[in-house]
């Protein structure tokens, strides 16, 4: 096992990585920008290292300077977290070529995902349903580009390969909006991600975002635990998720989780993964593949009690898995809600001192946050504060614990979408579960 692990990254997945390091034996090295040196992980690590000024880009993202703090501290591995350089195959091989441990998947991999043309491809290779679409980059072919969306049908959405965060992407309703769309599309892309490549795919009307957790330890050993819902969002950004999916066909869920499996070992994936996809009438359709931790795993970790970050590094280690996927059991229902420090009408941050902290509690509820009395939220970064993470035996006892959880939550001195989300567990239609993507910003009245 590694005997020190540094943390690039910050808030509640810094925290989150200490403890499962703790767990472990593992000594730990936080590193902060000097806006965070009163983070709660920075002050609970072992050692901890300033890596620079508050812009994240200086920090955060500052790959020599995080490798430079590997060397002084003799840190034998780095976690990424989520977000930041998580999902950046070129720090990825930087740590290595360094002599260092990163707790992922190998470059070639994180590139190739990165990629979604590339990802697209390997999956459908796997055996994964994928949306019907371009099969491959878009040609500077305006002939062709029609045909293709013919072929598809309209809607179409043209989607940028190396996009990310909901950026890169264009609804296009008719063909005489086509060619232009592309253009404009491929040009954003350009500018925004340093690659022009697009590709089409059928847009879907109603879908609903749910995905597959896996966990692999790259000699030939995977299991999913399950799926989760994640259809309550907007404008792309996850607001409350759920565990497992509800009201999934049983046979093509099935299908879905072995499909995944398959792909996992197919590519050597190593390390905790997610398979993104858009579901309708039944069906799953493969739209991208997160090769990092995500902010929900929580859910996830509540209804198979299995410690992903503990796998993670266990298996990052070379350790084989420890777990069998007939031993992993769907056990009772899970949700997650995310505190932001945010208003909760015009969603604008709302950063600075938080007065009062008192988090929920009781059985199944569970808190996984950096804040506490007198810490003050930057204004730097992402204003995720708190996730409130509630399990019951059942989808309905595990939402009315989310209910009374979210009831008592208290944090004073700053706004969070805490009122946002007390409505959201206490909405209709949510409760009975499987509302799709557009259900939220629709409830806002934003579409
Ligand atoms: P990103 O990497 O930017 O998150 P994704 O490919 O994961 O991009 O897509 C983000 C979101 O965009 C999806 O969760 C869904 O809401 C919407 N979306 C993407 N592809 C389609 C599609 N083919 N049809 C309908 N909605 C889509």
């Amino acid at each position: 096992m590694f005997e020190k692990v540094l943390i690039a990254n910050r808030g509640e997945i810094a925290l989150r990585v200490l403890r499962a390091c703790k767990e472990l034996d593992i000594r730990t090295v936080a590193v902060y920008s000097t806006a965070d040196r009163d983070l709660k992980h920075v002050l609970l690590a072992d050692e901890s290292v300033c890596i620079g000024p508050n812009s994240s880009l200086e920090s955060y993202l500052n790959i020599p300077a995080i490798i430079a703090a590997m060397e002084v501290t003799d840190s034998v591995a780095v976690h990424p977290g989520y977000g930041f350089l998580a999902e950046n195959a070129d720090f990825a091989e930087q740590v290595q070529k360094s002599g260092f441990h990163f707790i992922g998947p190998d470059p070639n991999v994180i590139r190739m995902m990165g990629d979604k043309v590339a990802a697209i491809d390997a999956m459908k290779k796997a055996g994964v349903p994928t949306v019907p679409g371009s099969d491959g980059p878009l040609p500077d072919d305006r002939e062709y580009c029609h045909k293709m969306g013919n072929e598809i049908g309209y809607p179409v959405i043209i989607k940028a390969a190396a996009g990310g965060g909901g950026r890169g992407m264009r609804v296009v309703h008719t063909e005489s909006a086509l060619w232009s769309s592309i253009q404009v599309t491929k040009s954003e892309a350009k500018a925004a991600f340093g690659d022009d490549t697009v590709y089409m795919e059928k847009y879907l009307q109603n879908p609903r975002h749910v995905e597959v957790q896996i966990i692999s330890d790259g000699q030939g050993n995977t299991v999913h635990l399950f799926d989760r819902d994640c259809s309550l969002q907007r404008r792309h950004q996850k607001v409350l998720e759920e565990a497992p999916a509800p009201h999934i066909d049983p046979e093509a869920r099935e299908q879905v989780f072995q499909s995944c499996v398959n792909a996992c070992n197919e590519i050597g994936y190593k390390g905790a993964g997610t398979f993104e996809f858009l579901y309708e009438d039944g069906k799953f359709f493969f739209i991208e593949m997160n090769t990092r931790i995500q902010v929900e795993h929580p859910v996830s970790e509540m209804i198979t009690g299995v410690d992903l970050i503990r796998e993670q590094i266990r298996v990052c280690a070379g350790q084989k898995l420890s777990l069998k996927q007939e031993e992993i059991k769907c056990n009772g229902h899970a949700f997650e809600c995310r505190i932001n420090a945010e208003d909760p009408k015009s969603f604008l941050p709302s950063p600075g001192k938080v007065e009062k902290f008192h988090a929920p509690g009781g059985l199944g509820v569970r808190v996984d946050s950096h804040l506490y009395g007198g810490y003050s939220v930057p204004p730097y970064y992402d204003s995720m504060i708190a996730k409130i993470i509630t399990h019951g035996e059942d989808r309905t006892t595990a939402l009315k614990r989310m209910e009374i959880a979210l009831d008592e939550l208290v944090v004073t001195g700053i706004k969070t979408n805490t009122p946002l989300q007390k409505e959201l567990v206490r909405d209709k239609a949510f409760a009975e579960g499987g509302v799709n993507i557009h259900y939220l910003e629709k409830k806002l009245g934003l579409s």
